[in-house]
């Protein structure tokens, strides 16, 4: 109606006042200004640091962590919300922003129906493929991320970008450096009997190489981990209880790096110790720095990509436990090497150009006997003996022995066709159940049919398991202990051969932190629940890319609001607890 109107208006204008009237100003568009972008995004995941290892010691910090915490979104609430809080999972949850029941890496191992044999993660059977060493190194095997069911934010960011971005990754262990980087990189780096090593998908770097000659692991071989703060400022005992030390190391501190033997010269026991020593961590920064320097990551056309797996503090937790002077001090160190590496990346790249995000694939339980100090319920869940009860239920049906092929962790997997007949078969179905909650320390047993295709529940462990199953890897069974109860696959008789562990859906082991900072980031803490899948997406975000499978959401309360974003660089907000309250919505 109002065009109409004023269209006859216009008609009915006197011809001379038409005249009269000055020309239209017609805007010129100008070209948009594209939104700025992070020069280099920055990952780092530390093995198995529980949440409350950042409100435990923060005080005692000084480096990179603290200013993490100062500087950062330190996301107060971050926990997995699936079952498997494995490390090859964790990982590539946090590099694709998918659940397991999506990228398909459902453990860091799983059993195989189709070989009938265990496989970890990242093997590969492709005979073209195979692992590379460096400085003369002959690693074994071939590792890849070929079953890892989608891209991962980084190789998103690469095609996207048209190639311009380079990837590297770094981790002792590989099924971390590779889910990191995804299925080709720049660089993926690993550590793997006394050297480092790389896939032949991934291809060689000079200046790996160079470091790999000039600084070895066995150049750290004789010196001596000591504490590093004085001794009233730690928390626990000197001697963690129910501790199991890397041969070689006794349970208390000084621990001499110098193998199981004491010997003159590095042997396999040095180099436990030496990955379950503050040396690797330090050892991984410097690598990284090198690739800063070498590639002139964030210096280039694209967004650049560095990760680091930070994997000591996992041996260590494994080894000691969470209640461990060994866990206070490794994390003392790394803060330093942290605060090293960002002070290196401001020189280097600039401050406010990148920007990082630290995280944890998973947390520990307390060692068991620890617990049992509390007078709480906590104990060893033998799945050895799980898996003969089975195995005898089912004899009484004239089922063939032995009718369990593996138990892995939570996962019960059956010979070939038993699970089928199982499933028809109530009777013997029931007896497999009620064997499994006779053994001490089970709280419940899941089927898979339970689990498929994400089923609507209001229970949160079905959930859990749910969001962790992947149809043909996961097992047919699923084992949930009791909370503080450890899963245990020692053999009977044998002695275990680590403290504590961790791989199941209770807080202790799903609680981990999540710390954004710099580029695109507003300083804070923000006691929203959130997950560790939301990091890739947050990531997708500031680069402006799109992930095609992503089960995580954008983490944007912690992010700048845009009209600071369009015009370059965000200044640096400095934390102060009342600006951390103003973040909050
Ligand atoms: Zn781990």
């Amino acid at each position: 109606m109002a065009a109409a109107f004023f269209l006859a208006g216009a008609i009915w204008l006197p011809a001379r006042m038409a005249a009269q009237t000055p020309p239209l100003r017609v805007a010129v568009p100008k070209a948009a200004k594209a939104p700025a972008r992070p020069k280099l995004i920055v990952l780092l995941v530390v093995d198995q640091m529980r949440a409350d290892y950042v409100d435990k010691f923060l005080g005692q910090w000084t480096g990179g962590l603290r200013r993490l915490v100062e500087d950062g979104a330190w996301f107060r609430d971050a926990a997995y919300p699936y079952a498997a809080t494995e490390t090859c999972v964790g990982h590539a949850t946090i590099s694709t922003g998918a659940f397991p029941a999506t990228h398909g890496m459902v453990a860091n191992a799983w059993w195989d129906r189709k070989e009938q044999k265990m496989v970890t993660c990242t093997s590969d059977p492709d005979p073209k493929v195979k692992n590379i060493g460096y400085a003369g190194a002959t690693p074994q095997g071939a590792d890849t991320a070929w079953r890892m069911a989608v891209p991962s934010f980084a190789e998103e960011l690469k095609f996207q970008t048209s190639g311009a971005t380079r990837v590297v990754t770094f981790s002792v262990k590989a099924r971390v450096a590779i889910t990191m980087a995804g299925h080709k990189a720049d660089a993926a780096t690993w550590f793997d009997g006394g050297s480092w090593v790389t896939s032949s998908v991934y291809g060689t770097q000079p200046f790996i190489e160079e470091q790999a000659k000039s600084h070895p692991a066995k150049a750290d071989f004789g010196k001596t981990w000591a504490l590093s703060l004085p001794e009233k400022a730690y928390w626990y005992d000197e001697k963690a209880l129910g501790a199991v030390p890397p041969n070689g190391w006794e349970l208390t501190f000084p621990h001499p790096l110098r193998g199981k033997s004491g010997a003159g010269e590095p042997d396999p026991d040095f180099y436990s110790q030496w990955a379950s020593s503050p040396y690797a961590d330090t050892a991984l920064t410097e690598l990284a720095m090198k690739a800063v320097d070498a590639l002139n990551l964030g210096k280039a056309a694209g967004t650049d990509f560095l990760a680091i797996g930070y994997s000591p503090v996992d041996y260590v937790g494994h080894a000691f436990g969470p209640r461990s002077r060994e866990i206070q001090d490794i994390l003392v160190r790394l803060d330093k090497d942290l605060g090293n590496l960002f002070a290196h990346l401001d020189a280097k790249v600039g401050r406010g150009n990148y920007v990082v995000a630290l995280s944890a694939d998973h947390g520990v339980v307390p060692v068991p006997e620890d617990m049992q100090t509390t007078g709480a319920d906590a104990g060893l869940l033998r799945l050895p003996e799980l898996q003969e009860k089975i195995d005898k239920a089912l004899a009484a049906f004239k089922y063939p022995k032995p009718a369990v092929a593996r138990i892995s962790g939570s996962d019960v997997y059956f010979a070939p066709g038993v699970y089928d007949k199982l499933q028809h078969d109530h009777a013997a179905m029931q007896a497999v159940l009620n064997a499994a909650l006779e053994q001490p320390g089970v709280a419940a047993v899941y089927r898979a049919e339970e689990l498929r295709d994400r089923p609507a529940t209001q229970s949160p462990t079905v959930r859990a398991f749910a969001y962790s199953y992947f149809p043909g890897r996961s097992g047919d069974l699923f084992i949930l202990p009791k909370p503080y109860w450890l899963l245990d696959s020692t053999p009977p008789g044998k002695p275990r051969s680590y403290g504590t562990g961790h791989g199941v859906p209770y807080n202790y082991d799903q609680h981990v932190p999540v710390l954004l900072m710099g580029f695109g980031i507003q300083p804070g803490q923000y006691f929203q629940p959130v997950t560790p899948v939301d990091i890739a997406p947050t990531f997708a975000a500031l680069c402006g890319i799109t992930l095609s499978s992503r089960d995580g959401h954008v983490l944007s309360e912690a992010l700048e609001k845009s009209a600071a974003r369009a015009s370059g660089p965000p200044a640096r907000a400095k934390f102060t607890p009342s600006s951390a309250q103003e973040t909050k919505p």
